[in-house]
């Protein structure tokens, strides 16, 4: 394996999945919903499939897709993009990812990002041979912030993209105006190219308002915009992954794109289109059961004495078990599938500098109510 790959041989996630099946733990690990998404998307699947959809889609997806991606963000941001030329579908949000930053990024060049970061853009700027510059979440209350004092240091002469991910994974923090206009200023002072993970973007609770990035002043032109239907719509299987922004950034994606995987997907891209135009309903009524779930699970974890930080998004929640005694998450996650049959991740996995994190775990609450119950009363047995 090559030296740049070496600290990325195996995911937390599929070995914390591995866990939980060996130990017939409830899994709240791994961010996947036990349920399937819309059932008129499924239909559509299933009638792509007979109708004939099972060859290769055009490179840059299908026209009905892109067309729907484009008129989703016109509808909710006011986002202008045009399905040809600035819309790309790729095999999952994780491609586009690797497509934006293999596609921009030198060998050298630093790459931004927000700390806990989603792992693969940590390996996927490896890839690259870029550098990663991280910048930490700090407490805020309950919740989290940026450190803009940290971020503001991030940005130099080297910076050639920042990665925004928000509602973000695993914390559920939704960044604040002020947090997102301070990216903006420092993208429009460096000529920094924005890659945004909106991946969460329909999933926020409480009334909370997720802001594209894309949507501040100077931004839209830098603004590689990335989104997808795994978590909006229950179906983490397929991989439909989208990425929008200006003709000439969408052209670097695709030429890294078009030799990571070409095309993929076909008969789901045809679904997913039409659930973008006919199943937001549905999504806004599952943000709105994830809410309630978050509550549940918050709870019961607070409950089984966690410190719970709290989650405006997302499928997370974040806690903290040194009340329990617990000071090593990586460890304590690694017990809890054999010691009370429940799976979760440790934050530390998502981050440089373990310091703040050590203890942290991420539990998933894209579950059942029966699952939260039945993992809420095994983990009061701590
Ligand atoms: N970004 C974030 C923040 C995620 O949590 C995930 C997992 N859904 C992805 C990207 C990857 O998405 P996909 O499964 O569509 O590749
Ligand atoms: N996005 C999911 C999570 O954060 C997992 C995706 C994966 O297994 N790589 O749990």
């Amino acid at each position: 394996l090559v030296s740049r790959m070496r600290p990325f041989t195996s995911t937390i996630f599929a070995e914390m999945s591995a866990l939980a099946v060996r130990h017939d733990a409830i899994n709240l690990g791994q961010g996947f919903p036990d349920s399937d998404g819309p059932e008129s998307m499924l239909d559509a699947a299933r009638a792509a499939i007979t109708g004939g959809f099972n060859q290769y889609p055009p490179g840059p997806g299908v026209p009905e897709l892109r067309e729907a991606v484009a008129a989703q963000q016109l509808d909710d941001y006011g986002i202008a993009y045009d399905p040809d030329t600035e819309v790309l579908i790729t095999v999952g949000a994780t491609e586009a990812i690797a497509g934006a930053v293999l596609g921009l990024v030198e060998a050298g060049d630093e790459v931004v990002m927000i700390e806990p970061y989603y792992d693969a853009y940590a390996a996927t700027v490896a890839l690259a041979a870029g550098v990663r510059r991280t910048v930490p979440l700090v407490r805020d209350g309950d919740g989290f912030r940026l450190d803009r004092d940290a971020l503001a240091s991030a940005f130099g002469p080297r910076t050639r993209a920042v990665i925004v991910n928000s509602p973000h994974n695993p914390t559920g923090t939704i960044l604040s105006d002020d947090d997102l206009a301070e990216i903006a200023r420092l993208c429009v002072e460096h000529d920094v190219v924005a890659i945004t993970d909106e991946v969460y973007e329909h999933l926020v609770f409480d009334g909370a308002v997720h802001r594209s990035l894309a949507t501040l002043p100077g931004m839209k032109e830098r603004t590689l915009r990335i989104s997808g239907a795994a978590k909006t719509f229950h179906v983490t299987g397929w991989k439909v992954g989208w990425i929008s922004g200006p003709a000439d950034l969408i052209r670097a994606v695709r030429a890294a794109k078009q030799y990571l995987t070409y095309v993929g997907s076909g008969p789901f891209q045809p679904a997913v289109a039409h659930a973008l135009r006919t199943d937001m309903d549905w999504v806004r009524a599952d943000a709105e059961a994830l809410g309630r779930k978050r509550t549940l699970l918050s709870s019961a974890l607070s409950d089984a004495g966690f410190d719970v930080h709290r989650s405006q998004g997302t499928y997370f929640v974040c806690a903290d078990p040194r009340p329990l005694g617990v000071v090593d998450g990586a460890a304590f996650c690694r017990e809890l599938p054999a010691r009370v049959g429940v799976a979760a991740v440790p934050v530390s996995a998502f981050v440089d500098d373990a310091g703040p994190w050590r203890h942290m775990v991420r539990f998933a609450f894209a579950k059942s109510d029966d699952a939260i119950t039945e993992a809420a009363d095994r983990l009061r047995s701590l």
